[in-house]
């Protein structure tokens, strides 16, 4: 058995996984505010399960996959600069992996649903935040810190402020704080969608101005879709998150954007499509690398 663990700033999802990475059994708590509670969760959960032989963690920001030191979590403060593989391994004697949440969440989309299929793919997911994972040559783009943090890869110099701290970051426009800025600028601060449904549900309606938001969504995505692509080339882009939910309002743009912006010898060879896995990509992806490491 594989114990995994998906790590937001909300919840803690934990997911049992047997040898052969189906999921057996799915919990979720509230995130506790300090370190020392996350850990007990994380201990006494995996301690009530027999034969356990192996862990991985998918935390919310950067870390040390090798190390274990978690560098910096933007909204989970708590774990900055804790060693979790090193406390965990210690706790549980059974190898711990850890890697970012969106690198699992590519990983796992990638060895469920493609790995017998392509060798290089991007994985965006377009929630609260924007994150992204890469897969090049078969294997998870990583290395002794976590990378590809495609949420920040700059659109607009003089965008808005990011999370991160920076302007104009690709996420500020491609999440949902982002969706509903673009509505309440758009309609000149008149109406205040209070969660990304209500824009969805205004553009079924036919709403004009929750088709611009979502335009502005997609073009935004679009140039960020493109600017990765010439860059790794890969064969697809998938799309998951929340917010591929409504795919169907800023997808069918965000690809015509991508196909104007995208280096032309690479435009036909990567194909766009949403995510197979849906609200477990980050638990998929923590029984992938118990899977792959199991021989190693
Ligand atoms: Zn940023």
């Amino acid at each position: 058995m594989y114990i995994c663990f998906d790590i937001g700033g909300t919840n803690i999802k934990t997911g049992l996984f047997g040898h052969d990475g189906e999921m057996v059994e799915k919990i979720s708590v509230k995130t506790p505010s300090e370190y020392r509670q996350i850990l007990e969760i994380l201990i006494l959960t995996a301690k009530s399960f027999k034969g356990v032989c192996a862990c991985a963690v998918a935390v919310p920001g950067t870390c040390m996959p090798q190390d274990g030191q978690v560098i910096f979590c933007p909204n989970l403060t708590a774990l900055n600069g804790h060693n979790l593989k090193h406390d965990l391994e210690n706790a549980l004697d059974i190898p711990v992996f850890l890697e970012n949440d969106a690198n699992m969440a590519a990983l796992g989309e990638y060895f469920f649903f493609e790995r017998n299929k392509i060798k290089n793919m991007i994985f965006l997911t377009l929630g609260t935040g924007v994150g992204g994972g890469a897969i090049l040559n078969g294997q998870l783009l990583t290395s002794d810190i976590s990378l590809f943090e495609a949420g920040h890869i700059n659109i607009n110099p003089e965008g808005p402020r990011c999370g991160c701290g920076k302007r104009g970051c690709l996420e500020t426009y491609a999440n949902v704080g982002g969706l509903l800025r673009t509505y309440e600028n758009l309609s000149s601060g008149n109406v205040k969608p209070d969660g990304a449904n209500k824009v969805f549900s205004l553009y079924k309606s036919g709403d004009r101005v929750a088709k611009l938001s979502f335009d502005v969504l997609g073009g935004c995505l679009g140039i960020g879709m493109a600017t990765l692509a010439n860059i790794l080339v890969p064969e697809k882009i998938k799309i998951g998150g929340g917010l591929s939910e409504m795919a169907e309002a800023f997808l069918p743009n965000a690809i015509k954007v991508f196909s104007k912006h995208v280096y032309p010898s690479y435009k036909e060879r990567v194909i766009i499509e949403l995510s197979g896995l849906r609200n477990n990509a980050g638990l998929s992806g923590c029984a992938a690398i118990c899977m792959l490491n199991r021989n190693s």
